[in-house]
């Protein structure tokens, strides 16, 4: 079925649902030829990635957009913000007590090719309990909203030795303890008012399925977002199979309420990796079932199918990927001609990259600092490396707390806009002895040297925000004359000979993820344009998608945009007739070309 002719079916539901007077104009299903985007390419993601087509350069210019019922904009009425609970993000602990290095999967690379998974081979209830003995411990110090309810659990029965059933009387499920479903359901409930645009879209498609016969497999953090997308999609029409993308990250009474649901979920709080790898083998060998859509974070489960299933692509009509670590490796297969499905790089759309890098980190530094050192902001001086996205969220969140705010950039248009946003462009050197706070966000490495770290004062606080721990030189400082002393899970004190210690949170990894926990709203932002890339993948007309890797079409970005909108009873201008003309634009968007960041 066609997202037009999804469309046209939706329109009546649509306005019948959202409309009344104040229903703006549906947008248009077909922007006029020569509003085409000029650009055929949108700029490389990194060096290492080959092609990226953009949707809109490489498709039927004519049909890029999913059904006008969910592009509408939504009314401020229907979804008012209720409760501003932060329910979310994940602190990925190992049982050693550390933080994962990459927050999203378990590995980086998993080997395939020789790799032969005995299912029945399975690591001892020593093992297993002693791993689920750690991470219970582990877990008791993150804040993350995984670490929740169910961790106080002392049974540590493997769900795999377990027989379960919903009060359906269905075992299509693997979870920790499906009597926990109540406070899951908590949790979803929770989650729902921060995800209006899912419950826009669930709304929106009432009577109406532009999912019927999609079966997704999803690989992703299983938690109470998710669990909003997964009911999203199933309201949408498709049925679900799901596993975790992480073996720390489950929410175990979530698991719980979306398998009383009746979803066939396999996912635990402190899988072993042989578990890991079981549970994505439950949700694609099947009887009488076959994937048609894959939903993956992290390429885990695509190269499961890949490696183990290759058929399946013969029925797969496209694979929506969220992280960068997975967007890499389809990329990857893509340059090797070896994607034989269309797939939507979801992690670098404009509206996630922008909400996830500033916003989120904008709320998230102050709470991974508060969290870890119960710092007071005002009056302190704080340095920020870098004035990227990422930098700039910091700087502000810093900033309105009273903090006395230096930054270091190396490139001068970055340094510039931190000098008109009122900050003090300085070298580190300049500045290292009297901060009381060093924070690298440049996602480059070694930015903090041992030199540094040598000069700076008693009790100076030294946290990374960017994506990998290379940023601060940690190594350096695991030299014998240096004491370590763990004070509080993810804060070490690192101590000098003379005495002077400095406080380093979460040895140099990913402050947000390791501390604190992510707004619910941002990760709404990423679920509804993984759902609205499930819609129009799933819907494309044979041909529209080649086996490539897209970005989603701007317009969709926009529409995602504009679905979180009515939370703020925000309230956006039209253009009008003569405008749009001056401009050269479509009333109803594109509003901005391709390549706008
Ligand atoms: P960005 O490219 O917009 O900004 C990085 C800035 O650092 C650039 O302006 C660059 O010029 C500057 N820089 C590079 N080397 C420097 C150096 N030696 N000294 C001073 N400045 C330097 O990237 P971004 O979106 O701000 O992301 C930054 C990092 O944060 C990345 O690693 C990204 O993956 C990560 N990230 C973290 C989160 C989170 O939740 N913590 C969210 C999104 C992204």
């Amino acid at each position: 079925m066609s997202v037009q002719v999804v469309a046209s079916k939706m329109a009546e539901v649509e306005l019948k649902d959202i409309g009344g007077k104040d229903v703006p104009a549906v947008a248009p299903l077909t922007p006029k030829v020569e509003e085409k985007p000029v650009v055929k390419c949108e700029p490389v993601v990194s060096p290492t990635t080959p092609v990226i087509s953009n949707v809109a350069a490489a498709v039927d210019p004519t049909l890029p957009t999913p059904s006008p019922n969910l592009m509408k904009m939504p009314q401020a009425s229907a979804m008012k913000r209720t409760d501003p609970q932060h329910n979310g993000g994940e602190a990925f602990i190992s049982p050693d007590g550390t933080v994962t290095e990459a927050p999203r999967t378990v590995k980086k690379q998993i080997q395939f090719a020789d790799q032969k998974q005995e299912f029945n081979k399975r690591p001892t209830k020593i093992g297993r309990r002693s791993l689920s003995r750690s991470i219970s411990q582990s877990s008791t110090d993150s804040y993350s909203s995984a670490a929740s309810y169910t961790d106080s659990s002392d049974d540590e029965t493997s769900p795999r030795d377990k027989q379960q059933k919903n009060s359906k009387g269905s075992s299509d499920f693997c979870i920790k303890n499906i009597k926990q479903a109540d406070f899951g359901r908590r949790e979803i409930e929770i989650a729902e008012q921060e995800m209006p645009a899912l419950m826009a879209l669930r709304k929106r498609a009432q009577g109406e399925k532009p999912l019927a016969g999609a079966k997704i497999v999803g690989c992703t953090h299983i938690t109470a977002q998710t669990a909003v997308l997964m009911e999203t999609l199933a309201a949408l029409g498709a049925q679900c199979r799901w596993a975790a993308c992480n073996i720390y990250s489950t929410q175990n009474e979530v698991a719980a309420a979306l398998a009383e649901g009746g979803f066939a979920v396999f996912a635990w709080k402190g899988e072993s990796e042989d578990d890991f790898w079981w549970c994505i083998d439950r949700c694609v060998n099947v009887e009488g079932w076959q994937p048609n859509m894959i939903l993956d974070d992290g390429g885990d489960l695509t190269h499961w199918i890949y490696k183990k299933y290759p058929n399946m692509f013969k029925k797969i009509k496209g694979i929506v990927e969220e992280s960068v670590t997975g967007v890499h490796r389809l990329y990857q297969l893509s340059k090797a001609g070896k994607l034989c499905v269309p797939a939507m790089n979801v992690n670098d759309s404009v509206t996630k990259q922008k909400f996830d890098n500033l916003y989120c980190c904008r709320e998230s530094i102050l709470d991974g600092l508060k969290r870890t050192t119960d710092v007071m902001f005002g009056g302190k001086q704080v340095v920020v490396c870098g004035y990227g996205e990422v930098g700039k969220g910091c700087c502000a969140a810093l900033k309105a707390m009273g903090s006395i705010v230096y930054v270091t950039e190396i490139d001068p248009i970055c340094a510039l806009q931190a000098c008109m946003d009122g900050f003090r462009l300085v070298k580190l050197n300049e500045v290292i002895r009297q901060v009381d706070i060093v924070i690298t966000c440049t996602g480059n490495k070694n930015v903090v040297v041992r030199e540094y770290l040598d000069r700076m004062k008693n009790g100076c606080i030294v946290c990374n925000m960017g994506h990998s721990n290379t940023e601060i030189d940690v190594a350096s400082l695991r030299t014998p004359e240096l004491t370590w002393e763990r004070v509080r899970s993810q804060v070490d004190h690192v101590i000098w000979p003379d005495g002077k210690r400095i406080v380093l949170l979460a040895e140099g990894r990913l402050l947000n993820l390791s501390c604190s926990t992510v707004p619910t709203f941002v990760l709404s932002i990423t679920a509804t344009t993984q759902a609205l890339a499930l819609i129009e993948l799933y819907n494309a007309p044979e041909g529209r998608y080649k086996q490539d890797v897209y970005l989603l079409p701007k317009k969709m970005d926009e529409y995602v945009a504009s679905l979180h909108l009515p939370t703020f009873d925000a309230h956006l201008t039209e253009l009008t007739d003569e405008q749009a003309k001056y401009l050269g634009l479509n009333k109803n968007g594109p509003f901005k070309p391709n390549y706008y960041r």
